[in-house]
């Protein structure tokens, strides 16, 4: 089976590693030369919206998916009238705007921050009122990685803020005092089928993913599946999709749904039977989704900005380095480690773990790893 993929990074390069036991071949569009996709397909180097980026695709894949959330709604809906896309451009549209997102987990009965929309410097004045001080003022479009983000503590802050993200559509929200943050990765395949996977809790630096734990018998676990259920049902999502969680200790808010593959899952690549990536691909092939279940605790550490000594990981038990062979600049991520238990008594497990983000300069995570709900 062809599947055609929009977007040629590291979600695609995993896809595709994925698609190989499946007999699925794969091709990318993406403009960027280095694409760090194209060695695992055909490179479709075009704009997105390049008339030949459609044609070339259309006339070679059987199945069209994207990996982000950028990919331009025009270019999936013109697709959707000649192939099978998933997910859907409904679902892109949803994602791709903060206020679309919000304005849907609300009328799902699913809480989140309070927000407001900001078009001026006027509209934030008053959005401020609304939601409350401090706040994060974040642009509704293409904001990833801590991207166009400002968080405002005081009044004197709004106009330097405004400035510094308009003049594009953002929202303001109230800033949410959480328990911790987590992560519900789940696959539906066209049938109807979901499978979910265990929550993952994740911590940020930076606005950035730093390291993700994946939780065994979490009691929440089921109040997330049914977040991600009603959302995925809403929208009739075929693929993986995530959904990040606020944990408020008696209830979730949500903070956002990734219609694609995301980072909080790389851990299922070692620590679950299939990983997200292939059952990505089952689902919009729509054959049966492949077991979810946790094997074995699994930690995944970003790397960012630079690959650490490939030997000395190797020295780590269990460790497994992903190099995504992509140009080293700080900030971008170009790989990921997962580390898992050997078993359940693993008790060289946590040192394991605390080894590699020693070794990627994350020390300040040690004391949350020892805290988190994943170690009790
Ligand atoms: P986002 O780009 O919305 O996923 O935000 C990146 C990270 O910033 C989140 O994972 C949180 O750690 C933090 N963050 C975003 N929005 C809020 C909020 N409303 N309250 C508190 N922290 C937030």
């Amino acid at each position: 089976m062809k599947i055609g993929i929009l977007g040629g990074g590291q979600l695609a390069q995993m896809l595709a590693q994925a698609g190989e036991s499946l007999d699925m071949q794969f091709a990318f569009v993406a403009p960027e030369q280095d694409a760090c996709a194209a060695p695992y397909g055909k490179h479709l180097m075009y704009p997105y919206l390049d008339p030949k980026a459609k044609e070339e695709l259309e006339n070679w894949a059987d199945i069209v998916t994207y990996e982000f959330e950028s990919i331009p709604v025009p270019l999936v809906e013109a697709l959707e009238q000649v192939k099978p896309v998933h997910p859907s451009s409904q679902a892109l549209t949803l994602a791709s705007d903060r206020l679309n997102e919000k304005n849907m987990f609300n009328q799902q009965g699913i809480e989140t921050a309070k927000f407001a929309t900001v078009d001026s410097l006027q509209d934030l004045q008053i959005a401020v009122e609304k939601v409350g001080l401090p706040a994060i003022l974040k642009t509704r479009r293409d904001g990833y990685d801590g991207k166009g983000q400002v968080v405002l503590r005081d009044q004197s802050q709004l106009e330097a803020a405004w400035e510094s993200l308009s003049p594009v559509a953002c929202i303001l929200e109230s800033m949410v005092n959480f328990k911790r943050e987590v992560s519900i990765v789940a696959s539906r395949n066209v049938d109807g089928d979901i499978a979910y996977y265990p929550l993952a809790e994740n911590y940020h630096r930076e606005g950035i993913l730093r390291l993700s734990l994946s939780l065994q018998n979490d009691p929440k676990q089921k109040e997330a599946e049914e977040i991600i259920r009603k959302v995925m049902e809403k929208v009739g999502y075929v693929g993986t999709m995530a959904v990040e969680l606020f944990d408020l200790g008696d209830k979730f808010a949500a903070n956002e749904l990734s219609p694609r593959v995301h980072n909080s899952g790389h851990w299922s690549m070692d620590g679950a039977i299939a990983s997200q990536f292939k059952n990505h691909l089952l689902a919009i092939a729509n054959q049966p989704l492949q077991d979810t279940s946790l094997q074995n605790a699994t930690a995944m550490v970003n790397l960012i900005g630079a690959i650490p000594d490939k030997d000395l990981v190797a020295e780590i038990p269990n460790a497994v380095l992903y190099d995504y062979g992509k140009e080293p600049k700080p900030g971008r991520k170009v790989g990921h480690i997962n580390i898992s238990a050997d078993g359940d008594n693993d008790e060289d497990f946590i040192p394991n773990v605390i080894k590699v983000l020693d070794m990627v300069g994350q020390q300040e995570l040690i004391g949350e790893l020892l805290k988190s709900s994943f170690y009790k």
